[in-house]
């Protein structure tokens, strides 16, 4: 245990989870819905929880590299955003889509976080509080825009669990059972290079991948009619945190406005400053049309989502895309304290900054262990990708759960997900310390070691 913030353990049954937990682990087991997912592979039951750690019912500290799934940008409770929301909580919370002081300061903030080319040519859409349901907004933005009825994701892509959302997510799985979700979806491949879809490699490939989806659109016998939008994550997050590489994000740029279709940027996972930008976007140098906001953006975890769109699409009439709970008030203040501390902090900075070392540590882990093939991140969404063994047998899943279980036991948080679930993610807030990094860093490589030795049926812990 390195967690140098942790309360003293001695005394304390550091199995995971503590006799605590375990009671609401299993009332959860005996009476909530089967479709729930965290707790599963991390039986964590939480107390409380402070910046990047949390406290379980049973006293131990964990760092929190799953961060609400990559919507605690400022980790937990930030004195800032607390204070911000306790003020605002005695005036106003609720506020369907009012005109308020801290909703058009909101309006202001965000509109002026585009980047100058693109903020007077784009309004904004105060959508439900979560990422679906811009995704859904986003949809039917550019089919009532467009008058066309079709739409292009890639395959790895996530985004969301509403029945247009989850039209538009690759993973099969979920959709087991589930019929007329929306027709008309096509998935065109992303440039996943590390396990190519085309089998080619990145240095000889010339974004194949991107040329299919143009040769796709451009052929008269493709099968594929101009869609109303193209969908794209610039890096996928549950689909195992895969940066795209420039080449294929412009292509499908290029692509787009060649052929005048939109294209929507989801930044619900990338936005607000995850990947080291405000958006991720600006990163490959291109301007999408519609921009999908929400995770990160109170820096708190209240919920809020938006979409930022070019004029020429807000084809909308009065209560084309409606939702009672398009006015959280609260979540508005404190995504304005939000945004102050990004600036005062040098956020971005620290980002950028805690992702590289991040990532060369993993790299250095990759280097002395048989057990990871791929390290890859942009800003603070990592991933590392495990491989099998064939010859134990285990497989790259069960080496990515045993992982993140020996990470678990250890104190640290993460997250696995990813094509058959081999990836281990890592999404720390983005306010995370040098030290914090530090510790995770010595944690994964003490409990990716501690695997390699079970699975070379040498335990050494
Ligand atoms: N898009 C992306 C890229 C996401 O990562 C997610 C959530 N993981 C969503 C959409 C859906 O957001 P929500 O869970 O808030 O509906």
């Amino acid at each position: 245990m390195t967690i140098t913030e942790a309360p003293a353990l001695a005394g304390i049954d550091l199995s995971v989870p503590g006799p605590n937990g375990r009671a609401l682990l299993a009332s959860q087991e005996a009476n909530e819905s089967s479709a729930r997912t965290y707790p599963r592979r991390l039986p964590v039951a939480i107390a409380s929880a402070s910046g990047s750690y949390i406290t379980d019912v049973d006293g131990r500290t964990y760092i929190d590299f799953l961060a609400g799934a990559g919507v605690l940008a400022l980790g937990h409770n930030h004195p800032a955003l607390v204070a911000a929301v306790q003020e605002q909580i005695t005036l106003l919370t609720h506020g369907l889509d009012f005109p308020t002081p801290v909703r058009e300061e909101f309006k202001r903030r965000q509109l002026g976080m585009l980047p100058a080319t693109m903020r007077d040519d784009m309004k904004i859409h105060f959508c439900g509080p979560s990422g679906s349901d811009a995704v859904e907004a986003a949809i039917k933005l550019c089919k009532k825009a467009t008058g066309r009825g079709g739409l292009i994701a890639f395959q790895g892509s996530y985004h969301g669990s509403t029945q247009g959302a989850m039209s538009l997510t690759s993973e099969n799985h979920p959709k087991d059972g589930l019929s007329n979700l929306l027709p008309g979806v096509h998935f065109a491949p992303y440039a996943y290079c590390h396990r190519c879809p085309l089998e080619l490699t990145p240095d000889r490939c010339g974004t194949r991948c991107a040329r299919l989806l143009a040769s796709t659109l451009h052929d008269t016998h493709g099968g594929v009619p101009k869609p109303a939008a193209i969908i794209m994550e610039l890096v996928q997050g549950e689909g195992g945190s895969i940066p795209a590489p420039a080449d294929f994000v412009r292509r499908v740029a290029a692509l787009a406005r060649e052929l005048d279709i939109p294209l929507i940027a989801d930044e619900v996972q990338t936005g607000c400053g995850r990947t080291g930008t405000w958006y991720a976007f600006e990163q490959y140098g291109i301007e999408p049309d519609v921009v999908i906001a929400s995770k990160g953006l109170s820096g708190l975890g209240l919920p809020v989502s938006v979409i930022l769109y070019r004029r020429r699409l807000d084809r909308w009439g009065p209560g084309s895309h409606i939702g009672t709970f398009r006015g959280n008030n609260l979540a508005f203040a404190s995504a304005n304290a939000y945004l102050e501390v990004l600036e005062s902090e040098n956020l971005l900075q620290n980002v950028r900054a805690q992702g590289r070392h991040l990532l060369a540590g993993l790299q250095d882990l990759q280097r002395s262990t048989r057990l990871i093939g791929d390290v890859r991140g942009l800003g603070l969404i990592l991933g590392v990708e495990m491989t099998g063994l064939p010859a134990v047998p285990v497989t790259a899943h069960e080496v990515a759960v045993r992982v993140q279980h020996a990470a678990l036991q250890r104190g640290l948080i993460v997250e696995i997900g990813g094509r058959e679930d081999r990836v281990v993610r890592l999404l720390p807030p983005l306010n995370v310390t040098r030290r914090t990094t530090g510790e995770a860093l010595a944690i994964i490589t003490q409990a990716v070691h501690a695997v390699d030795a079970e699975l070379a049926g040498a335990v050494r812990t």
